[in-house]
């Protein structure tokens, strides 16, 4: 049981690829961490996936949910504690730190890492959840393999939508980028390749207004934005790529961050601008965004923790 009188060597929010991995590497080095996992999403994003097929280790892939279960017993089993609820605030400005639970109690740390995720911006539509894994993704790097020529589409007119669209065509047999405007927003580098790419076709003036399908993604409902009509396009595949928010709600102005919310960190190192506070996973990460850069930068973030503790001694 945690307990609150006690200042702990280290505090994880999160239990992604980052906070489990952060927590593997602090139990073993002795720094008994305590694990605040959330509240409903423990696990992290992998929860909601079926196949992982690109973690190393597993040849024959593994669930989502399995590999973060095998996580979290790696980490209880060192000696991690673990809490399935959320951090509601924090005052990491001190050399002791409070984090406080959705309990209202408070815990002490001399350092916090911070390994809170991102959030994946969702259409808001009906079976997008339910069909998420099973036809509806948000990452093309994760899931594009499984899409070997069959009709596909990206939701997005922005340089990441773009990427994704150009890089699935490697697979899919045809995407369809569907676009809320009559013209892209990406960059005109990446516009021209998708225009020169004759896998890619255009759905201008476009939302995606229903998703169809039992068990699989069928097809969806588009609707024009300019008239309001309605047609239906048949895919087996759907990436949502709308953009992702990371969760920085906790740490807003205390910890530095860029313009689009991510944390900031000191070079290759997992230091935030707060002595004692570290950042790991994709709450710092724009660019890879997967599970294992996630592991990786955990793993980082409590070898900084344990260096920073044993400086203080
Ligand atoms: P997350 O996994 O997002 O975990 C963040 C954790 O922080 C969550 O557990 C959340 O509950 C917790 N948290 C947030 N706020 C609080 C709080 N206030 N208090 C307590 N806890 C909090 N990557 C791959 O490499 N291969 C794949 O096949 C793959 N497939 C994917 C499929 C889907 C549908 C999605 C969405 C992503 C996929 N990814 C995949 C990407 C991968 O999941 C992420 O890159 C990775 O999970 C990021 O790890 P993380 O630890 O930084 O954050």
């Amino acid at each position: 049981m945690s307990r609150p009188d006690t200042v702990r060597n280290v505090i994880i929010i999160g239990s992604g690829p980052a906070g489990y991995t952060a927590a593997v590497y602090a139990a073993r080095a002795n720094l008994a961490p305590l694990v605040f996992e959330g509240a409903v999403t423990a696990g992290g994003a992998l929860m909601n996936t079926t196949e992982v097929e690109n973690f190393p280790g597993f040849k024959d892939g593994i669930m989502g949910p399995d590999l973060m279960d095998g996580m979290r017993a790696q980490a209880e089993r060192f000696g991690a504690e673990l809490v399935t609820d959320d951090v509601t605030a924090v005052d990491l400005t001190g050399e002791v730190k409070t984090v406080t639970d959705g309990e209202g109690t408070v815990h002490r740390a001399r350092s916090v890492i911070l390994a809170m995720g991102s959030a994946y911006r969702e259409l808001g539509l009906p079976r997008e959840k339910e069909l998420s894994g099973h036809g509806v993704s948000w990452c093309a790097t994760c899931d594009g393999f499984f899409f070997r020529d069959q009709d596909i589409a990206v939701v997005g007119g922005g340089d990441s939508a773009i990427e994704e669209a150009t890089f699935l065509t490697k697979f899919a047999r045809s995407v369809t980028i569907i676009h809320r405007r009559d013209a892209l927003r990406a960059s005109k580098i990446m516009a021209d390749r998708a225009h020169g790419n004759d896998k890619i076709r255009f759905a201008w003036n476009s939302e995606v207004a229903e998703i169809h399908g039992e068990g699989k993604l069928s097809g969806v409902t588009l609707r024009d934005t300019v008239t309001g009509e309605t047609r239906e396009l048949a895919i087996t595949g759907l990436f949502v790529a709308i953009g992702h928010d990371p969760r920085n709600e906790l740490i807003t102005g205390v910890v530095d961050t860029d313009d689009a919310g991510y944390v900031l960190v000191d070079g290759r190192s997992t230091r935030t601008n707060v002595p004692g506070v570290f950042a790991s996973g994709d709450l710092v990460d724009h660019t890879y965004r997967q599970a294992i850069t996630a592991a990786g930068s955990g793993c980082a973030a409590a070898l900084d923790a344990e260096h920073y503790l044993a400086a203080l001694e």
